[in-house]
């Protein structure tokens, strides 16, 4: 468990001088990193050593202490305003900010309210009084994760995450987190955010189909560029980069389901950094080419990587600039086609141990968002999928349409602002321990990779986090060609 604190107190608690506190930290004596708002991030382990040094009682104890909220002390100089300046840069929708009642739902409901003085509802506020110019000059609009948590408690419906989203795009390139801007513009020259160059990405997806015919699907072929193929797949860069493998639990569950498929060999980039960035221009660069590759390899279904944001990015890029395209072109995100297989009886599973206790984390892209802005949240879908495959299972709690972000969200796993990010996930840590679940089944990649990679080491969180579609693939029943 990870705690935050200030040096201030613990000096307190220690009796000593402030400075006696600060040389532990920068000794090691007192392992601790520093977060936001001027407070250093300590383990309970660490902490509890000390005080076992210095003969102490803990004063933080691991059930409370992560439940209470941060609040910053940092102040934040507001200069006065006259009230009514609502024909700024950002107050341009009333459905955004005028109508807000200054109840203060949101602020209770963010996980990050608090912390360098970030609060929605001042940030609401501050929009319509015209501030535009200090809510620009601040990164709290990166700091949120763009989860939407707020959204669901404001009685007067405020939309603070088209706001967020509206800051963010009227940022000076020039300040935006630069992992983004480097993504975006390797995007843009390479076809994918990592500058995979097309070579190595048509030999790996070569030697990994090779691979696999040898072991579990025998004559597999990795199809790439496949003319006439149904479906076309798309690919977030971080697999063929950093977990290749992966890639090929996919096509075990295709060649099982006897799918027509194909990769293009480029601008085979699912992710859509446009987004996170705020930059239309680039989601709607990215949708293209996402549309010149199903009609230059004549495919009828595209398939939207296993991650929520790339899912709700390339669905909103489509809808709204390339409407035209889907009369023809059928978006599937991965609950739709695990369950088309499912009905259509192509594939069978076998349930994983039934001494595993599993639950689910809501991706919020796939969820509340999407629910919001398509109508239709993927909730049942995912559990339909993951009865399948586990026979004990345990819900978060809150979960679905309330679940809580991961805290990694909206550009989140990739920005400068990491202690801000673990702090954001110390909600989802405690669901997850509460909830007495050894694995976790996560539909998005940003959300695995800030459970497996940050908030198990962080909370000491004793988990296995797994994909739904690595799930599925792991408990596919062989088919007949398949059988030893
Ligand atoms: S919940 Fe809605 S009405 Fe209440 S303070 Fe926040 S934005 Fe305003
Ligand atoms: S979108 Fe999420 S992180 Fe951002 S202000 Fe709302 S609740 Fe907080």
């Amino acid at each position: 468990m990870i705690y935050e604190v200030k040096v201030n107190e613990l000096a307190e608690e220690f009796g000593v001088h402030r400075n006696t506190i600060r040389n532990w930290i920068n000794s090691g004596l007192l392992p601790a990193q520093e977060g936001p708002g001027r407070r250093y991030l300590i383990h309970w382990e660490d902490y509890k050593q000390l005080c076992e040094k210095y003969g102490r009682e803990p004063r933080l104890i691991p059930e409370s202490a992560a439940e209470e909220p941060v609040v910053s002390r940092t102040a934040v100089p507001v200069p006065a305003v006259r009230l009514g300046a609502t024909a700024g840069l950002l107050a341009t929708l009333p459905s955004q900010i005028d109508i807000c009642q200054t109840c203060g739902s949101c602020a209770g409901a963010c996980p990050i309210a608090g912390v360098d003085a970030l609060d929605p509802r001042k940030i609401v506020r501050m929009a319509f009084l015209g501030m535009d110019e200090e809510l620009l000059a601040s990164d709290w609009p990166w700091k949120c994760t763009l989860c939407g948590k707020c959204e669901i408690v404001c009685p007067m419906h405020v939309e603070i995450v088209q706001l967020m989203h509206r800051i963010r795009a009227r940022r000076d390139r020039a300040t935006v987190p630069l992992p983004l801007q480097k993504g975006i513009s390797t995007c843009l020259q390479t076809g994918n955010n990592l500058g995979i160059p097309r070579e190595d990405f048509v030999a790996l997806l070569q030697q990994l189909g090779k691979d696999l015919a040898r072991s579990v699907c025998p004559g597999f072929v990795t199809p790439i560029d496949k003319t006439g193929a149904r479906l076309l797949v798309t690919v977030n860069s971080k697999e063929p980069f950093a977990e290749p493998d992966n890639l090929t639990w996919w096509w075990r569950i295709f060649h099982a389901a006897g799918e027509s498929w194909t990769i293009s060999s480029e601008n085979w980039e699912g992710v859509n950094w446009g987004l996170h960035a705020g930059d239309d221009s680039v989601m709607q660069t990215l949708a293209r080419r996402m549309v010149d590759n199903v009609e230059r390899l004549n495919c009828t279904a595209l398939l939207l990587p296993e991650c929520g944001h790339a899912y709700y990015a390339t669905r909103y890029a489509l809808e709204r600039w390339f409407p035209a395209i889907l009369q023809r072109l059928k978006i599937y995100s991965v609950f739709d086609l695990l369950l088309e297989y499912f009905n259509q009886g192509r594939i069978r599973v076998r349930p994983v141990s039934d001494k595993t206790v599993v639950t689910l984390h809501d991706s919020c892209n796939y969820g509340r968002k999407s629910l919001k802005t398509f109508g239709h949240g993927f909730f049942a879908e995912a559990r339909t999928l993951v009865h399948s495959c586990c026979t004990k299972y345990v819900e978060l709690v809150p979960d679905r349409e309330e679940n809580y972000c991961c805290g990694a969200g909206g550009g989140g796993w990739t920005s400068p602002f990491t202690a801000e990010r673990v702090y954001h996930g110390r909600i989802k840590a405690r669901q997850i321990r509460e909830s007495g679940a050894r694995l976790v089944v996560t539909s998005c990649q940003t959300c695995r990779d800030q459970l497996a990679q940050s908030l198990c080491r962080e909370f000491n969180l004793n988990i296995t986090v797994c994909y739904l579609w690595e799930l599925v693939a792991d408990c596919l029943v062989p088919t007949e060609q398949e059988q030893p």
